[in-house]
């Protein structure tokens, strides 16, 4: 526990020497306290007076160092427990729960884009955050969807550097607000870990009782929300060997396919998604995921995804025959294959619900929809 002492001195030695004699000893057992571990910092006021972190067990410890300081006994002092920003403002909130005087819709979530594609009466959700850092993560290149307008083509280019993170994340208000404006049977649940904003939950909660949507969650599979409100998961497995997952992404695989086999096991409708990076997660490498997959389930869709340049990585984009090996391979184990080969031509248009305009494109709401909202019709 933090605790914050504020002192001020009111209490004056009559002699320099008795000053410098209470200056240097507090300098020592501030030195000291730190060095214990009990005390985080100390400061001092320019005009008198200044401030102690002390960090122990209780408040009885607290004054028990207090008093030892040499400062102690010339001043007089105000202490207080702290506790962190974020901590203190999510016990306030509570206690409005509480009080019955929160609304849902203020909650922030982690949704920084809403892509919209009219022909398929589909709404992408991207969410901002991971919990792993893949080298080849599609986000270091792209934060927007790369479907708008602007991306069209450019997406076998191989640029390096980092794309700027989004700024603007959309309160459940504001999310409900842009999604009343189209009309969707569909919502797919990407950009990066999904599954990491808290409030994913209740906005798949939401999308069912508002719009009675089918809600598709992609994730990497290390952590499962709760999904009660999830129709249908696709896990990405980055590799099975786990020297090549904790090369590619920093941790074990465990986690992922523990969490499959759950999946599985729990009846939820589950399918697979990798990555086929040539040189690195090689056809070898598909064909055991494969395996794996067929071990967990026989007649589960695996999708086999072309790797595109992201990041200041080494690797190249596979050929179309390289994809065609690749499921091919994958095709030993398994009856339901998918693979895209890497030329696919856009069949709809795609726009950008959130923020209006970005990638190029902006779309007519549905204007009924748009009264109705705001209670016009
Ligand atoms: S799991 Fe997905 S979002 Fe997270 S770092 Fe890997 S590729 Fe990126």
């Amino acid at each position: 526990m933090k605790y914050y002492a504020t002192g001020k001195q009111i209490v004056y030695p009559p002699d320099y020497k008795t000053k410098v004699m209470f200056l240097r000893k507090s300098q020592e057992w501030i030195d000291r306290k730190i060095a214990e571990g009990i005390l985080e910092s100390a400061y001092s006021f320019t005009a008198g007076g200044g401030f102690l972190v002390f960090n122990v067990e209780s408040h009885e410890e607290l004054i028990k160092h207090l008093i030892d300081f040499p400062m102690y006994c010339l001043s007089e002092f105000k202490v207080e427990p702290m506790v962190s920003f974020n901590q203190n403002a999510e016990i306030i909130i509570n206690e409005f729960k509480k009080l019955g005087v929160y609304h849902d819709g203020w909650a922030r979530t982690r949704v920084y884009h809403v892509a919209y594609t009219p022909e398929l009466k589909e709404i992408c959700l991207f969410f901002w955050g991971c919990n792993i850092e893949c080298r080849g993560c599609y986000c270091k290149r792209r934060v927007y969807s790369p479907m708008l307008k602007d991306f069209l083509g450019k997406h076998v280019e191989e640029p390096s550097g980092i794309a700027p993170a989004p700024e603007k994340f959309l309160t459940i208000d504001e999310l409900l607000a842009i999604l009343d404006q189209y009309e969707f049977t569909s919502v797919v649940f990407e950009g990066q870990e999904a599954a990491m904003d808290p409030e994913l939950p209740n906005i798949a909660r939401l999308l069912h009782e508002r719009y009675k949507s089918h809600n598709l969650l992609l994730t990497n599979g290390i952590e499962l929300p709760d999904l009660s409100h999830i129709d249908r998961v696709e896990v990405g497995i980055k590799a099975v060997t786990d020297e090549l997952n904790i090369d590619y992404t920093g941790v074990s695989n465990k986690p992922v396919l523990d969490n499959l086999r759950k999946l599985v096991q729990s009846g939820k409708n589950t399918f697979v998604e990798s990555v086929y990076i040539p040189g690195y997660i090689e056809v070898d490498e598909i064909e055991r995921i494969a395996e794996f997959i067929a071990g967990v389930k026989k007649d589960m869709l695996f999708v086999i995804l072309p790797y595109f340049k992201a990041g200041d990585n080494p690797w190249r984009r596979p050929t179309t025959e390289e994809m065609e090996k690749a499921a091919e391979a994958a095709r030993k184990h398994l009856k339901n294959v998918f693979f895209f080969r890497g030329n696919e031509e856009l069949k709809y248009e795609v726009f950008s619900a959130f923020p209006e305009g970005a990638g190029g494109a902006s779309y007519e709401p549905n204007l009924n929809a748009l009264l109705s909202s705001v209670g016009m019709k």
